[in-house]
């Protein structure tokens, strides 16, 4: 599935339109939280622990969105932190996880 449109709703969320006629809207905040890079997704060496990071309003933020080839696209925060490629297949996962209005 491709998207259509997408675009950043009342500051708050990610509004994708894909091409089948379907919407979705995931926080922000939950984009970054699930930040499929390798520097977000690595967890200490030796530790079980999950790492809960707290995250300050501009790396909830976005700065602009860059779409990657045909598959994906690339969310720059307002920190910096530009190194998230979301593949449509991934957001359309994430958006499955938070099934709600
Ligand atoms: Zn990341």
């Amino acid at each position: 599935m491709t998207p259509v449109k997408i675009e950043i709703a009342d500051g708050k969320f990610l509004k994708i339109n894909w091409d089948d006629g379907s919407e979705d809207k995931l926080a922000l905040d939950f984009l970054r939280k699930n930040c499929p890079c390798a520097i977000c997704t690595s967890q200490p060496a030796g530790s079980d622990e999950m790492v809960v990071r707290i995250f300050g309003e501009s790396q909830t933020q976005v700065a602009s969105i860059q779409v990657v080839g045909q598959y994906a696209i690339n969310i720059v925060w307002k920190d910096g932190h530009n190194t998230g490629i979301y593949e449509f297949d991934y957001l359309k996962e994430l958006a499955a996880n938070t099934a709600e209005e």
